[in-house]
C-alpha cells in the first residue's frame, strides 16, 4: 500500500522515500450500490449489532485526537432515533458502514461522545488519520452536506425524502416525485511547466490564492463551467487567472475534495509564455520556480507549499520528481 509522508514532514525532495500518493483516495469500503435498491430493508439493517456508524454534526467528523483516528460507533436505540440523515456508506470488513447527521441528538447524548472524542473539521485532522479513515470521513462528511443543503425540492420547494440508501431525495409532492442526486462541482487543478528554450531548468507556475494564507504556493485551480469539457476548463482558468496559454495538457489524477462538493481534476499542462497578467481578484501573487528554487526558499520558510492532503501538494511533488529524473 502507498504511504503518505507522516504529519509535518518537509516532502518536498522525498528523501523519505514514500510512494505520491493522492490523499483520500484509497477507497476501501465496497459501496455496494445493488443494496441501495431495497431501500427501507436496507436501512433497517442499521439496528443490526453487525453494523457500524459513523457520526457527524454539521460539517465535522467525530475524531479520537489521542489516536488520530475516526470514530465509528456501535448502533444504539438513541443514536439511530436521534439522528437525521442516514446514509448508507458500503461494506468494510463485513460490517455495514452508514452515516448519520448528529445535530439534533440529545444534549445528554451529544455531551456523552464529546466526553471522549472531539467533533472536528476535517481539514485540521485530514492529513494524519490513516488511508481508510481519512477515505470514510470525505466521503461522509460530502454527503451529509449534501442532504443538509437539499431537504427541498429544487422543482416545486416540498420537503424531501432520502431514498436509495442516502444517495438520493426524493420529492414527497404526489404530484412531483422529483428525484436529485448528490451534486460535486468538478474543479481542475493544473500544474504549468515551461522549458526555456536557451536550456535553463524547466520552471513551474505557483500562485497565491487571495484567500491563502502566509507565504503558502500552490498550483493554480478552477471551477468547470456548464457545456465545458475539463480541458477547457485548464485552457480558460490560465488565461483567466495568469493570462497565459496552455497545451499538452496531461491528466495527472483527482481527489475528492468536500469542502463542501468538489471532485480536484489535476493536470500538468505547459506553456511557451512566462510573462503574467494576474487575475486580481483571486491571484495575489505568482511566480516561476525551478526545482532548486522550490528547495531553497522552502527550506528557508520563504515559501511553504500548499496543504500535505492536497492534489496540488502531489502535483507539486510529482513535478519535482519528474524534473529531478530528466
Ligand atoms: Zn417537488
Amino acid at each position: 500500500m502507498a504511504v503518505g509522508p507522516t504529519n509535518g514532514q518537509i516532502s518536498l525532495t522525498n528523501q523519505n522515500n514514500y510512494t505520491l500518493y493522492i490523499p483520500y483516495t484509497e477507497e476501501f469500503i465496497n459501496r455496494r450500490a445493488e443494496l441501495r435498491r431495497n431501500h427501507d430493508e436496507l436501512m433497517s439493517r442499521i439496528n443490526s449489532e453487525q453494523s457500524v456508524i459513523i457520526p457527524t454534526t454539521e460539517d465535522l467528523n467525530l475524531i479520537n485526537q489521542k489516536t488520530q483516528s475516526l470514530i465509528k460507533l456501535k448502533p444504539s436505540k438513541s443514536l439511530v432515533e436521534n439522528s437525521r440523515n442516514h446514509s448508507f456508506l458500503g461494506e468494510l470488513d463485513n460490517r455495514l458502514v452508514f452515516s448519520v447527521d448528529c445535530s439534533h441528538l440529545k444534549d445528554s447524548e451529544l455531551s456523552k461522545i464529546r466526553q471522549t472524542y472531539d467533533f472536528i473539521d476535517l481539514r485540521a485532522v485530514g492529513s494524519n488519520l490513516n488511508a481508510i479513515d481519512a477515505s470514510l470521513a470525505v466521503y461522509t462528511r460530502g454527503l451529509q452536506y449534501w442532504h443538509r443543503t437539499h431537504i427541498f425540492c429544487a422543482r416545486c420547494a416540498t420537503p424531501t425524502r432520502i431514498t436509495e440508501g442516502g444517495h438520493s431525495r426524493t420529492c414527497t409532492s404526489p404530484k412531483c416525485e422529483h428525484i436529485t442526486y448528490p451534486r460535486i462541482a468538478p474543479a481542475a487543478i493544473v500544474l504549468i511547466e515551461h522549458f526555456p528554450t536557451d536550456g535553463s531548468a524547466p520552471k513551474c507556475l505557483l500562485g497565491k490564492g487571495n484567500r491563502s494564507w502566509g507565504n503558502v504556493r500552490s498550483t493554480l485551480a478552477g471551477f468547470t463551467e456548464v457545456g465545458e469539457s475539463l480541458e477547457e476548463t485548464v485552457k480558460r482558468e490560465m488565461e483567466e487567472e495568469a493570462g497565459i496559454k496552455v497545451y499538452n495538457i496531461r491528466y495527472m489524477g483527482s481527489q475528492p475534495w468536500p469542502f463542501p462538493s468538489s471532485l480536484m481534476v489535476g493536470f500538468f499542462a505547459e506553456s511557451n509564455e512566462t510573462e503574467l497578467v494576474l487575475e486580481e481578484e483571486e491571484i495575489s501573487e505568482a511566480d516561476w520556480y525551478t526545482v532548486e528554487d522550490l528547495e531553497r526558499q522552502v527550506a528557508s520558510g520563504e515559501l511553504v507549499l500548499s496543504r500535505q492532503d492536497s492534489i496540488a501538494r502531489y502535483l507539486i511533488e510529482s513535478w519535482i520528481e519528474k524534473i529531478k529524473a530528466l
